[in-house]
Order: structure tokens, then C-alpha cells, then sequence
């Protein structure tokens, strides 16, 4: 059994029942949708779909809303596109018809940013006479420009290539520390109709400080939802630079390389990731490393060996999710991408034990989100040759926390409400299974191992470690842990 969880990104090239049935069948587990794009109404389509398909076919596919972020971008062009020369003059404006000392005027979407920039003119101006000036990239980092001057309402640049810039392009400032607010209307907006339509998690762009996701939590919580898990992007240099309060506040964390290799010098990108991957595994969070694992399967039926480092080396790291992104989104093969990301974590994970990682978390008792119970159980896997260890869990509390252990064996999730079950679609190594409530504790195992079998995780005559609430009439937590065979 695969343990690493597979989150797909969702887009035209997988917006049929057809596609993403066969998307759930090759593996995955969290669909994504990304709201720098697409309307609500488009979205809902979709979301409705993955829900409905996953349903049918009985499997928890949680449902990630991944926000558009304090991001700026360009306007629209007149024929959707602007060529520049290497070398041209361009000015970044507040409006289309700003006045700006050239012909080539580009409209952002954070007009504040002029005004910020005005203010330390003298300094642009000198930045650029002495070779070190500002530097706007667009498009993922193939345009560039350095800024020579600033105006009351422009930005006067040069760019460094020649190119093409097409609508609504995304702009970065590697150099510069946007002062904008972190949660912006349309977030709010998207978030608050992705509650509406029962997402499980909330992956916030471009998170800077443990505040930015606090403000998100506040704002889910003033809508009156709870339950919904907030997943730090780290993406710019303060995201990396204040990592350790980030990971402390969030559920999980997602390295969003495709930002990042933009934000910060891309030689940077694998020494981040693997610290990433090591706080949150050590702080005992969910980690996904994400964008261009398999790029190219955009147009290809088979990933590069490359490709297949990358994303092998990312289990061997103890990542805990994978994602796909333009693979599954817009690609030509976006079942085959599935496929393949799942097929190379399972290989992976054969040849990568996570003795280490359970004896760490073992010996490392001062942990302070690990219940003792968990802690007990993980100790007895260690110990015998348990093939499951099955939890029944109404809150999932239990199942997250044996998660963090990241044992080698499956975490068989019996749990009773819907909503949990689907939440628990992320977690490394569980299976969610939705189960009935029982009255006493010999029907909770018997259903417990019924359950297992059935789902084709254990087979007669295996021991399993079984962990549930013996409190029937009060209900309080996790309170026993019983070996058995089933
Ligand atoms: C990324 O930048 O890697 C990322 C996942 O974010 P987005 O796809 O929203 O740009």
C-alpha cells in the first residue's frame, strides 16, 4: 500500500466524471483547486464532480482550496499580449492611460506599490546607476526587468529579454517586500464560498508570518466553520525566514517551488526543501512538495529520469504528500501522471524505512502533540510484526497523531462522521474507512477487524493493534489499546 498521499490538481484536462474517476482509481487522494483561476461557478462544477465520483466509489478525496494570495499582476492587453524588446523601455502603471515617460505601459494590480516605491525614488534611481537596481520578473521568471526610475504613477524599467507578456501574468519582486495586507476581498470571498461547498483545507499563498495564517483561521472561524485545515506555501524569503513559526501555527505545510524558483535564487530551492520537509516532519506536520514533479508529462506519456529522482527523493526525505499541478490540470496525460507519481512513491517507500523517524519520534517523548497512547502503540509496532494498526476515532485526533509517527504499516481510520473521513484523505499512511458508532468494546474490534479485511488490508490470521474509546457512554477520547489477531 502506497503511503505517501497524492494531491491533483484540478483543471480542463481533468474536468470530466470519466477523468476523474479514473484519477481517484490511479491514486489520488486531495484534489485541488487552484483560485488564482476559474470562477466560482466553474469551481463548483468540478468540486461537485470529485465529491460525486468519490462517493460512488467509496473513497475519502479531500477537497483543497488554494488561495490567489497577496500576489500582483499585469492587466489586460489589447490582443491579449505585449512584445518587448531586449533592452525597451517599459513602464508599469496605475491605470492603462496613466501618463508615463514611454509608449509601452503595463497596468498592475497593486497600484499601491508605485506609491511605496515614490517614496524612495533617489534610492531607485541610484540602485540602478550603480548596476544593482530593483528587479520585476513576470512570467515564472522568463521576462525581467530592472527599474530606473519611479514616477507618480509609474515605473519606469528596462527589460533584460526579449519576450512576450500575455494577460493577467503574475509579477515577482525577489528584492522587495510587499507591504500588502495578507488576507485581500477576493480571498475572503473564495474562502468563505469554498466553506459553503465543504472543503477540508485551505492552502494560503504566499504566507509570510505565523499571522498570515492566523488571520485565516480567524476569518474561517468568524464564518462559524471549524475543522478546516490551513496549509502554509512557503514561497518568498520571509515565508523561509520565519519557518519555525509558520510550521508551529499551521496543520501543514507545502514547499510551492514554482514561486519560490522565482522568489529566491533557484540554485536555493533543494537545501529549502529538504529543511522544510525536516521541520515539519520533526514538528510532526503534514509536508507537501509541490510543482513541476512531473512536468514534463504535460505532453508526454512518460516522466523524465529526472523526474523520477525528484519525486523518489522527496519520499526518501519523508515528505509526506506529492502534488501535481499543470500534469493533471491542463496536461495530455493526466491519469498517466497519477499513475506514475503514485507507482515511483510506492518504489520509493520499499526502499525507505521509516525505523528512523519512528525511533526518533519514540525517543523524542517531550513532543508535545504526541499522546501517550499514540506513543504506546508506535512502540508496539517497533516490537512485533503487526500488519495494521486500526484506530477508531470520532474527532480523527488519534489518527492524525499516529500519523506523525509515520509508521511502516497502514493506520486504518474506522471513524463515523463524514466530514472527518474526509479530512483524514491527507494523512500519511491512514486509510479512511467510514464505520458505524457500536455499544460496547467486543463490537467496536469486531468491526474494527471487519473493516480492515474487507478493505483488503489485513488478512486472517494477522495481529493488528487496535486503539479506541472504551468510554461508550461518555465518549471522552482514546483511551485503550488492545493487540489482536484477526
Ligand atoms: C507554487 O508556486 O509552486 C504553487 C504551488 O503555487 P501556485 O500554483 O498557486 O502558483
Amino acid at each position: 500500500m502506497r503511503k505517501t498521499k497524492i494531491i491533483c490538481t484540478i483543471g480542463p484536462a481533468s474536468s470530466t466524471k470519466e477523468t476523474i474517476g479514473q484519477m481517484i482509481d490511479a491514486g489520488m487522494n486531495v484534489a485541488r483547486f487552484n483560485f488564482s483561476h476559474s470562477t466560482h461557478e466553474e469551481q463548483k462544477v468540478l468540486m461537485d464532480l470529485v465529491k460525486e465520483t468519490a462517493k460512488e466509489k467509496n473513497k475519502a478525496v479531500g477537497i483543497l482550496l488554494d488561495t490567489k494570495g497577496p500576489e500582483v499582476r499585469v492587466g489586460v492587453f489589447e490582443n491579449g499580449r505585449m512584445e518587448i524588446a531586449k533592452g525597451e523601455e517599459v513602464a508599469f502603471t496605475k491605470e492603462a492611460d496613466s501618463p508615463a515617460p514611454c509608449d509601452k505601459k503595463i497596468n498592475i494590480s497593486y497600484p499601491r506599490l508605485i506609491d511605496e516605491w515614490r517614496m524612495t525614488a533617489r534610492e531607485v534611481r541610484e540602485r540602478y546607476a550603480s548596476g544593482q537596481p530593483h528587479i520585476i520578473l513576470a512570467d515564472d521568471g522568463n521576462m525581467e526587468f530592472r527599474v530606473k526610475d519611479v514616477g507618480d504613477d509609474y515605473i519606469l524599467c528596462e527589460s533584460r529579454r526579449s519576450g512576450a507578456l500575455t494577460n493577467r501574468k503574475s509579477l515577482n519582486f525577489p528584492d522587495y517586500d510587499i507591504d500588502m495586507m495578507y488576507l485581500s476581498l477576493k480571498d475572503e470571498d473564495d474562502i468563505k464560498f469554498g466553506l459553503e461547498q465543504g472543503i477540508q483545507y485551505v492552502a494560503a499563498s504566499f504566507v509570510r508570518c505565523a499571522e498570515d495564517v492566523k488571520d485565516i483561521k480567524k476569518f474561517i472561524a468568524k464564518q462559524g466553520y471549524s475543522g478546516v485545515e490551513i496549509i502554509a506555501k512557503i514561497e518568498n524569503q520571509r515565508g523561509v525566514d520565519n519557518l519555525d513559526e509558520i510550521i508551529d501555527v499551521a496543520d501543514g505545510v507545502m514547499v510551492a517551488r514554482g514561486d519560490m524558483g522565482v522568489e529566491i535564487a533557484y540554485v536555493k530551492l533543494p537545501e529549502i526543501q529538504k529543511t522544510i520537509i525536516q521541520k515539519c516532519t520533526e514538528k510532526g506536520k503534514f509536508v507537501i512538495t509541490a510543482t513541476q514533479m512531473l512536468e514534463s508529462m504535460i505532453s508526454h506519456p512518460r516522466p523524465t529520469r529526472a523526474e523520477i529522482s525528484d519525486v523518489a527523493n522527496a519520499v526518501y526525505d519523508n515528505t509526506t504528500c506529492v502534488m501535481l499541478s499543470g500534469e493533471s490540470a491542463a496536461g495530455m496525460y493526466p491519469v498517466e501522471s497519477v499513475k506514475a507519481i503514485s507507482d515511483i512513491c510506492r518504489e520509493a517507500e520499499r526502499n525507505n524505512s521509516h525505523k528512523a523517524h519512528c525511533e526518533y519520534m519514540l525517543r523524542n517523548k517531550r513532543h508535545p502533540n504526541v499522546s501517550i497512547i499514540c506513543h504506546a502503540a508506535q512502540s508496539i509496532i517497533c516490537e512485533t510484526n503487526a500488519k495494521a494498526i486500526i484506530a477508531v476515532s470520532n474527532g480523527g485526533f488519534t489518527i492524525r497523531e499516529l500519523s506523525r509517527f509515520r509508521p511502516d504499516i497502514p493506520i486504518v481510520a474506522i471513524v463515523t462522521h463524514k466530514e472527518v473521513y474526509t479530512s483524514l484523505s491527507i494523512y500519511y499512511g491512514v486509510v479512511p474507512l467510514l464505520g458505524e458508532e457500536k455499544e460496547s468494546a467486543a463490537d467496536i474490534i469486531a468491526q474494527a477487524k471487519l473493516k480492515a479485511i474487507d478493505a483488503g488490508l489485513v488478512t486472517k490470521g494477522d495481529t493488528v493493534i487496535i486503539l479506541f474509546d472504551n468510554n461508550i457512554t461518555s465518549r471522552n477520547g482514546t483511551n485503550t489499546l488492545s493487540i489482536e489477531v484477526v
